[in-house]
């Protein structure tokens, strides 16, 4: 392998290239749309433009294309050739500033929830500056924003940077409240774990649940899962570590920070995080991550599996989204400081977002809700469906003293003044101690950890960022009336944590007991998609999302529609699989292997009269029992997906499908894999769990 210094970047058009190959003029122009987001003169991008093409050329580029993130939740690309037609009958390469500006896919297939009328189907991608250019699979793509011809984002990028410039508005105010002048910008910055799961390849063909629905819809229980806890952090097999390498390499040259590796909790089970950047590059990142797992996997004759539920019984994969706020002076606003005024400024920030998490408990839930997250949330290996923050105890007892108007026992006997008194030394809980939390506070960062490991982590954080630019705005407002600064500020922070203490809890999120003691505090508890969707266009979310120009209305709605539309497509192909998969491949075989049964007792008999066929007559009088009911329950399955398509309403198609399809499932699954347990090896018609999770070596 080259130099890692030397890989990294390669194929990004990053500063250093720019710097290089700019005109002074060119480039400072370029800096000022990229670090304040000024506008940018054609002329400008003229010259960035042809700079660009000949760097993706030298490096081998034939083509471009604007790199989007429609609704879907995947990236999109159409790729253009820069070929033009020379009048001598050859062709030159030609890339334009209007071509790297704006670009007009036609894009009338991807989900657009009614914005779109067919007669204006085009959309548009408009060049975000803000990340870098890059080349893969010798294309240049210019990462851009979807919008349509009335302007609507119809994308995930549009509404991130629009929440990450609500916040900045916001905290800047905040901050020239505190006496500073010099920030020019506050920025959030992200670090998301991605973890996956890695399966044979030839295996995962002869599976048709993984090939088309990217999750086991049956499998019994293998005699070994996860329960030595030996694989988390365990030594990394070989196949696997090949594997990684390719990863990191290719990572690395697409300018993505992948830092640590090592095994999860299941086996099979790995992740993957780099190291942290601004939310928007994190995000597009993270997207070239998940696209770039599954690449190179497959050269290493493996499948990554980057749904959030892919094995029953073993856990599933999650993503933790670290964020914090920065400013463009390199200071962490997350992380308590060393005098009183920066103390005080600290405590404000960190109510900000207790106070946005606990207002806004419904729309994080929503912001991570999909058909696959559903099977994880709750069922005690990733937090609750319950939105609740961990600070650690010592925090904790800091905020009970500023509420109460106790001494704190590091401050000796005195009541703390914020603004005044030094915040009390506090050990800062930077260790993973408590993983039940779904929002927890470790040091100077929080780790959101209910995202689902293929989710674009653009919507928990459009959500995060909007919802703090709130208590933000409201704590601006409040404080630039101040008469007395310092003790409205105390006063505020008082209030925040009265207000909102309800939503901090450090015990153990996966007890019961929580889920009770969560209820008697008003907290929120939508355990599936269906159950919470809806709740994104209550009153108080449109008008905050709106107030912040954030979404507008008819964005919000378009979006609810698409994301419950979602959920029930999956669900369907979901059960239209599992119904394929019994009629066609386990009934032939419980059928094949019961007939075996006969023949072999019946040739036995014949051989030697009075001799035992305890075992065939038994196992064939459960297995045709068991056939029986599969046959049954797939009938009612049937029937079932053939009456959701006269629902005709999105919200009560998801109820009828989480009431009624998804138990239907449960109950055909139940069957089937308890035939499996009595079916001998070579008559069961795919590989099992066994051989899945174990199967790597
Ligand atoms: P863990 O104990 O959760 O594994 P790590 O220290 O490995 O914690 O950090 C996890 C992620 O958090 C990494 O992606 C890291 O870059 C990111 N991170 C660290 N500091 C910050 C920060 N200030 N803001 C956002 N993300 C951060
Ligand atoms: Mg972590």
């Amino acid at each position: 392998m080259e130099k890692v210094t030397e890989i990294f970047g390669s194929m990004v058009f990053d500063d250093r290239i720019m710097k290089a190959r700019l005109s002074d003029k060119v480039y400072q122009s370029l800096k000022k749309t990229i670090d304040e987001g000024k506008e940018l003169d054609i002329s400008v991008a003229n010259a960035v433009a042809e700079t660009m093409k000949e760097w993706a050329v030298e490096n081998g580029a034939t083509h471009f294309t604007h790199w989007f993130q429609p609704l879907t939740g995947i990236t999109a690309e159409k790729h253009e050739s820069f070929i033009s037609p020379a009048p001598d009958g050859r062709v030159i390469m030609e890339f334009s500033g209007k071509e790297l500006i704006k670009g007009e896919p036609d894009a009338s297939s991807f989900p657009s929830g009614g914005i779109r009328a067919t007669f204006e189907a085009r959309g548009y991608t408009m060049w975000d500056p803000t990340s870098y250019a890059f080349i893969k699979d010798n294309c240049l793509c210019i990462p851009t924003a979807f919008c349509s011809y009335g302007g609507e984002a119809l994308d995930k990028k549009t509404p991130l940077l629009r929440s990450m410039e609500a916040l900045n508005k916001q905290a800047l105010r905040i901050l020239r409240l505190f006496g500073n002048k010099d920030v020019k910008r506050v920025n959030t910055s992200v670090g998301p774990e991605q973890e996956y799961f890695l399966v044979d390849k030839e295996m995962f063909d002869k599976r048709k649940d993984l090939v088309y629905t990217g999750r086991t819809l049956f499998g019994a229980k293998p005699p070994k899962g996860q329960e030595m806890e030996d694989h988390y952090f365990g030594v990394i097999k070989p196949r696997v570590a090949a594997f990684m390498a390719d990863l990191n390499e290719e990572l690395w040259k697409l300018g993505i920070l992948a830092k640590t590796e090592h095994n999860e909790v299941a086996p099979a089970q790995h992740e993957l995080a780099p190291i942290y950047s601004t939310t928007n590059v994190a995000t597009d990142h993270n997207q070239l991550t998940m696209e770039i797992m599954q690449k190179v996997a497959l050269k290493h004759g493996l499948c990554c599996l980057l749904h959030e539920k892919p094995f029953a019984g073993v856990n599933g994969s999650g993503k933790h989204n670290n964020w914090s706020m920065a400013t463009d002076t390199g200071v962490n606003l997350l992380s308590p400081g060393e005098t009183p005024s920066e103390n005080a400024q600290f405590l404000l920030f960190l109510c900000a977002v207790i106070k946005a998490v606990d207002d806004y408990q419904d729309l994080l839930r929503i912001s991570v809700a999909t058909a696959g997250n559903d099977h994880r949330l709750g069922a005690n290996e990733a937090p609750p469906a319950v939105v609740s923050i961990f600070l650690g105890d010592e925090l904790t007892a800091i905020l009970e003293a500023i509420e109460t108007d106790t001494p704190y026992k590091g401050t000796e006997k005195t009541t703390l003044k914020l603004g005044v008194d030094v915040l009390p030394k506090f050990a800062r809980d930077t260790t993973d101690r408590n993983r039940t939390s779904p929002f927890a506070f470790t040091g100077n960062k929080f780790e959101f950890r209910m995202l689902g490991s293929s989710n674009s982590i653009s919507c928990a954080n459009i959500m995060l960022n909007s919802a703090v630019a709130e208590s933000l705005k409201i704590y601006a407002d409040r404080l630039e009336k101040a008469k007395d600064f310092e003790t409205a500020l105390h006063d505020m922070i008082k209030k925040t944590i009265k207000d909102h203490k309800r939503i901090l809890f450090n015990g153990n999120g996966y007890d019961d007991k929580w889920l009770k003691e969560a209820k008697k505090r008003g907290l929120c508890n939508y355990r599936t998609t269906p159950d919470c969707m809806p709740h994104l266009l209550d009153e108080k979310n449109v008008k905050m999302l709106t107030s912040h120009n954030v979404f507008t209305e008819t964005e919000l709605k378009s979006r609810c529609e698409i994301m419950l539309d979602n959920y029930c497509k999956t669900v369907v192909i979901e059960a239209n699989t599992m119904s394929d998969i019994a009629k066609k491949q386990i009934l032939p075989a419980i059928e094949e292997y019961v007939g075996e049964l006969s023949k072999t007792a019946k040739n036995k008999t014949k051989v030697f009269s009075g001799i035992s066929v305890e075992y065939e007559k038994k196992t064939a009088e459960k297995l045709s029992a068991l056939s029986a009911e599969i046959l049954t329950k797939t009938e009612e399955l049937d029937k079932e997906i053939a009456s959701l398509k006269t629902v005709g309403n999105v919200i009560k198609e998801g109820y009828e499908i989480r009431d009624k399809l998804l138990p239907l499932m449960a109950e055909l699954r139940a069957g089937a894999d308890t035939a499996e347990t009595l079916t001998a090896s070579k008559y069961w018609p795919f590989p099992t769990y066994g051989d899945l999770l174990f199967g790597v070596k």
